[in-house]
């Protein structure tokens, strides 16, 4: 016997009907003598529906209100997941993230949980119910509701699972598992088996959204086993092989395995580029450009700095795309008028691509056979940066399919 998390996301709590062959799954792992503490999320479509509402009555939403309402989507869910398993002849009880409670920061919109009492929810275990937790939510110290962000359910159950030991935390979503890459984009791109949580983090943070950022990196700091698969399937899909479905999210260490060099090629369609021509070469320079972005809010990503040419030099960043007309506002105003800089330009047609592998660490050659692969499709290299896990490129957006599918071969991801 042992205690899991399962979490479901939205469209797998989509109509009652899938709501209802949840609880035949949930009811079957129980029946095999796991205890089980289920965290959904709101049905799909929900929370934007609510978000939509607070914003027609106020444009810019208070943030305390649009918690207070947001936070109902996943009520309605525990509500309606409890009564399915009850109505199936299971034990079950639903709580919103206040009654058990979940303790978070006051935040509003993004808050950080801080605790979890398990008091209440292993006495109900113990006592042969189902406990049923609404994801996404927790109450501050004043007894605010707050909300995690958006897909803050994933972090709800790893949080969920840490607090109460559980031995694995299955989140149960629309996709079967991490790919090698967006099948969309290459559709000989392969679902892996294992995959560590650095590698995870990097193609999360790349633009493979499977899992909320924020749940990958409780799960790696708490050494929380979780493994991602499918809601899809057939609910009564024997528990041994569903145990082993999908992609585990692991250690280095534990993947006995000989690990292929690379895991997966992770792409951001949306970054844009800005170049500052032709500022001093002295010090001080990046914290003027790239202070005034940091006190906007806007997240830098790749930097280089050119050598320079009779004291001048160019530097440039990227930031998502979102934000490049914010960043060419904040450039305009403070910088070119205290650094003199020559001219500021943008660019919102570049894509980033990333192969990324902890094998990399233990091989060398890897950058080269990225830019070997590259330059043989003809495609201009306009930024690179690396980590010990991680190569980066920028590059213009029309070639971004062309590089990963050419990548993803080069790497022989279709049958690693
Ligand atoms: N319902 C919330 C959202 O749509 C949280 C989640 O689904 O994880 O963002
Ligand atoms: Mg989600």
């Amino acid at each position: 016997m042992a205690l899991i998390v399962h979490k479901y996301g939205g469209t797998s709590m989509g109509s009652t009907e899938r709501i209802k062959n949840v609880a035949r799954r949930v009811a079957k792992w129980h029946d095999a003598g796991h205890q089980i503490i289920v965290v959904p999320s709101a049905m799909s479509g929900e929370t934007n529906r609510l978000i939509g509402l607070a914003k027609e009555v106020m444009g810019q939403p208070d943030p305390r209100e649009l918690d207070m309402i947001a936070a109902t989507g996943e009520q309605v869910s525990v509500g309606l997941l409890s009564m399915a398993l009850l109505a199936i002849g299971k034990k079950a009880i639903s709580y919103a993230g206040w009654q058990v409670p979940i303790k978070t920061d006051s935040a509003f919109n993004k808050a950080r949980i801080q605790s979890i009492d398990d008091v209440k929810v292993r006495r109900d275990l113990d006592a042969g119910k189902i406990v049923i937790i609404a994801g996404f939510q927790g109450v501050d110290v004043d007894g605010n509701i707050a909300t995690l962000g958006r897909g803050g359910s994933d972090t709800s159950a790893v949080a969920v699972a840490v607090a109460m030991q559980a031995s694995e935390c299955l989140i149960f979503t629309d996709v079967d598992g991490v790919y090698t890459t967006d099948p969309r984009v290459v559709p000989e791109a392969r679902r892996l088996k294992t995959v560590t949580f650095e590698e995870m983090l990097e193609l999360a943070s790349l633009g493979s959204k499977v899992l909320q950022i924020r749940s990958v990196e409780f799960a790696g700091n708490y050494r929380m086993p979780t493994r991602v698969l499918s809601s899809l399937t057939d609910p009564m899909i024997p528990l041994e092989i569903e145990a082993n479905s999908g992609t585990l999210i692991s250690f280095e260490e534990d993947t006995h395995m000989e690990q292929a060099v690379i895991s997966g090629i992770a792409f951001s369609r949306d970054e844009a580029k800005i170049t500052v021509l032709g500022v001093p070469d002295k010090p001080g320079i990046a914290y003027q450009i790239l202070g005034p972005i940091a006190d906007a809010n806007i997240e830098v990503d790749m930097i280089i700095q050119n050598q320079s040419v009779e004291g001048k030099t160019d530097f440039t960043f990227t930031v998502l795309r979102n934000d490049h007309a914010k960043a060419m506002d904040v450039l305009n105003k403070s910088v070119k008028a205290h650094i003199g800089a020559a001219s500021i330009v943008g660019d919102t047609k570049v894509s980033k691509v990333s192969v990324v592998g902890v094998g990399m660490r233990s091989h060398v050659g890897i950058a080269s056979q990225m830019f070997r692969t590259l330059s043989e499709e003809g495609i201009n290299i306009q930024m690179i940066s690396t980590s010990e896990i991680k190569i980066s490129v920028l590059i213009d957006e029309k070639y971004m399919e062309l590089a990963v599918r050419a990548l993803h071969k080069t790497f022989n991801l279709e049958n690693a």
